[in-house]
């Protein structure tokens, strides 16, 4: 099959499969070897073993090849370009944000990404950003869009010197019940799909540190009330021991980091359905990272008092049967598109590599609240896959190679990959 048939694929209502490829259905079964995937109308239509695959001129043999479905970063922020602060990120203006968004869309796309949750942004970034690519005007995944992150004032994305009165960055400034109504009002009037709230410090953060908590009960309940009562799901960043604990007792639906969770947090978690997102990469990347970058020593210093409490958090999560779900937060140290330097991370702390693709396909898209749409390959899904030149099973890591990503398909489209070189959308 040509390249100009491979983006095509099935974005009409012309049938095309996929054969002889090992298939990995994202929902944690054996991998398939000789399967078939058979794709129109831009969804799934049938999933089963190659000797059965329908007939069509539109068959790419994938033979050697693993195919799973397009990946999922339940964690990520467009608009992040190698920043070393907090007040780095709010001195971009919103246009060059814009821009880099644009860019890292593109990256993240070509590293195998169909969809990405975008949890903090500056002013609308996110929501033009997710549109243009729906429009098809500019190449990247399906965006589920955040405003900027809801936090108190002297919190996470407060940056502002004390007689500096007001801020348009990635933290939006509201204290008391009733900011926190408005400013979750007014970001669903400029299209937002979900609401971040920082509920806790953070270790990047002038002010706050990350094991303070710096929301009280009554705004976190507020905010994923008045989010809820909009359809709108609600992330909620907490590190600290209370963060987390109230933002389930509230009903959010998820735990960004959960650095640190007592026994009584880990089974209020798995009573309350919530999907924990570790981001393994903000830790590492920092760990690894802190000192050749020259990040600031407080940065540096409680991530380290971090490590052990995160690490071992996540595993106490993990023994309990929590759903986890993959979320980078990278773009600051590590570069936008090694996306699936997060699955190796949750290999490299204990997670069997079929149960990381796991977390970057069906339970991110649960992290998403679209597992009905996305995140693994079975018939009426849509039609997101990642073709790969390899087995990610036995080596977690080749998923960062970029050159073995062959084909990523979108919307029963073949978007970027090798064997799609003009990498054009409609
Ligand atoms: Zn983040």
């Amino acid at each position: 099959m040509d390249a100009q048939a491979i983006a095509e694929l099935a974005s009409s209502s012309r049938l095309a499969v996929l054969t002889n490829v090992r298939l990995i259905d994202g929902l944690g079964g054996p991998p398939v070897d000789q399967s078939y995937v058979a794709l129109r109308d831009g969804k799934i239509l049938s999933v089963g073993a190659a000797s059965n695959a329908p007939a069509t001129d539109l068959m790419l043999d994938g033979a050697g090849m693993t195919l799973l479905p397009g990946l999922i970063d339940a964690h990520a922020h467009l608009i992040y370009s190698g920043f070393s602060s907090l007040e780095a990120i709010d001195r971009c203006s919103i246009e060059m944000s814009t821009i880099n968004a644009v860019l890292n869309a593109e990256r993240v796309l070509r590293a195998g990404y169909t969809t990405i949750r975008d949890v903090g942004t500056i002013a609308n970034v996110a929501v033009s950003v997710r549109d243009a690519i729906a429009e098809g005007k500019v190449p990247g995944p399906t965006v589920v869009a955040s405003g900027p992150i809801l936090c108190a004032t002297a919190s996470l994305g407060d940056t502002l010197p004390a007689h500096w009165q007001s801020s348009h960055g990635l933290g939006k400034l509201v204290d008391g019940p009733d900011e926190i109504r408005r400013e979750i009002r007014l970001q669903i009037r400029a299209g937002v799909d979900n609401i971040k709230l920082a509920a806790s410090g953070v270790e990047v953060g002038p002010y706050a540190w990350t094991w303070m908590t710096t929301f009280s009960e009554e705004e976190i309940r507020v905010a994923v009330e008045e989010a809820h009562r909009w359809g709108r799901t609600v992330a909620v960043h907490a590190q600290s021991y209370d963060s987390v604990r109230f933002a389930l007792r509230a009903g959010a639906d998820t735990i960004e980091h959960g650095t640190r969770m007592d026994d009584e947090t880990i089974a209020l978690f798995k009573r309350s359905g919530a999907v924990l997102v570790p981001t393994l990469s903000t830790l590492f990347s920092v760990l690894e990272l802190g000192a050749s970058l020259n990040l600031l020593p407080k940065q540096r210093d409680e991530m380290k008092v971090n490590e052990p409490l995160w690490i071992d958090s996540l595993k106490r999560a993990r023994a309990a049967g929590i759903p986890i779900a993959s979320g980078a937060d990278l773009g600051n140290r590590y570069p936008q598109g090694s996306n699936a330097r997060e699955i190796a991370l949750l290999v490299r702390v204990g997670f069997e590599p079929m149960e990381a693709l796991c977390a970057a396909t069906s339970v991110a898209a649960r992290a998403l609240k679209r597992q009905d749409q996305i995140g693994s390959l079975e018939a009426g899904k849509r039609a997101d896959l990642l073709l790969f030149d390899g087995d990610p099973l036995k080596d977690i890591e080749s998923l960062q190679d970029l050159s073995r990503i062959a084909l990523v398909i979108k919307n029963g489209r073949g978007v970027a990959g090798s064997f799609c070189p003009t990498s054009r959308l409609q």
